[in-house]
């Protein structure tokens, strides 16, 4: 059989990045379009033609998959809420894609898509069953893979890792909730643990790139942000044994000053069988995971 080629989208609030992927997960072109979040129209017409600039690259593309932010329902396709493209609240996306795309396409949100890509290309590679991605930026997003395949639960809401609750009366979060991971592990909180021991920092690379010349109380900050996400990975490990779970985002310039003391603590708190049988690594993707899971999710409408 013929190699065959895909087209991922990644859409954000602010760009559109579109790439042609190969059967591996490798970007074998990319281009990046603004994006009007005017209308859902607007939007969908920039997926239109990025489609089209993808298939004047590459004529033997086969099937489109699109990475969306926001949560949707997985059986309708009907977007419950997108926090950064409000225009498509409580859109249809089927109706949008028939206009735009004339190619089979596969749909999901960004953070699964970056879960996919990451699965099969980046740090989950080689991996046969099971695998978590959590992705620590300004909020904690993720996706989980079981038996192979993306885990959706009932309606396509599940991988919301950020949103377990770690403090019964803890800080208030963007979900509504109070004391959820997200409140604890966030490039904020990175910040505000920093600050807490006398630092000032404009944002979590700073304190980062502090940690890793030696400064001490940003050392002391990562760690502490670590271990609160140690309690977090425990209660990922404990409810399902992963082969992997990878750590990716904006704070993981933090590298291990995070992820060491994340992993102490996971042991301390997790089944002791249960921690020494699932890897706890880097993400390997960074901000093509999305672009690259949703080119190789496509695959999955053409078999
Ligand atoms: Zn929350």
């Amino acid at each position: 059989m013929s190699t065959t080629h895909t087209i991922g989208l990644d859409l954000g609030g602010t760009f559109l990045k579109a790439g042609v992927v190969s059967e591996d997960g490798t970007i074998l072109e990319r281009i990046r379009y603004a994006v009007d979040p005017s209308s859902a129209e607007k939007v969908f017409k920039t997926v239109g033609e990025a489609v089209g600039a993808c298939r004047d690259i590459d004529r033997c593309l086969v099937a489109v998959g699109l990475g969306i932010p926001g949560i949707m329902d997985h059986g309708t396709h009907v977007i419950m809420n997108s926090p950064n493209l409000h225009c498509l609240d409580g859109r249809a996306l089927d109706d949008l894609m028939k206009d735009v795309c004339p190619l089979p396409y596969a749909l999901d949100n960004d953070a699964n898509c970056g879960a996919y890509g990451e699965f099969v290309a980046g740090a989950g590679r080689g991996t046969t069953g099971s695998f978590v991605l959590l992705t620590i930026g300004t909020g904690v997003g993720g996706g989980i893979i079981l038996d192979g395949a993306l885990w959706h639960g009932a309606r396509g809401f599940a991988g919301e890792p950020g949103h377990v609750v770690i403090e019964r009366d803890g800080r208030p979060c963007n979900c509504g909730g109070r004391g959820c991971l997200e409140t604890r592990v966030s490039a904020g909180a990175v910040v505000a643990a920093y600050e807490s021991r006398g630092g000032r920092a404009a944002s979590a690379e700073e304190v980062a790139r502090r940690a890793h010349g030696g400064e001490g109380a940003a050392v002391e900050a990562l760690a502490d942000v670590g271990r609160d996400l140690g309690l977090g990975l425990a209660a990922i490990i404990n409810l399902l044994n992963p082969e992997v779970i990878a750590v990716g985002g904006g704070v993981m310039g933090a590298g291990e000053l995070l992820l060491g003391p994340a992993r102490v603590e996971a042991g301390v708190r997790a089944f002791r069988a249960s921690f020494l049988s699932t890897r706890i690594v880097e993400a390997t993707l960074q901000n093509d995971a999305g672009m690259v899971g949703a080119g190789l999710m496509a695959r999955g409408v053409i078999q």
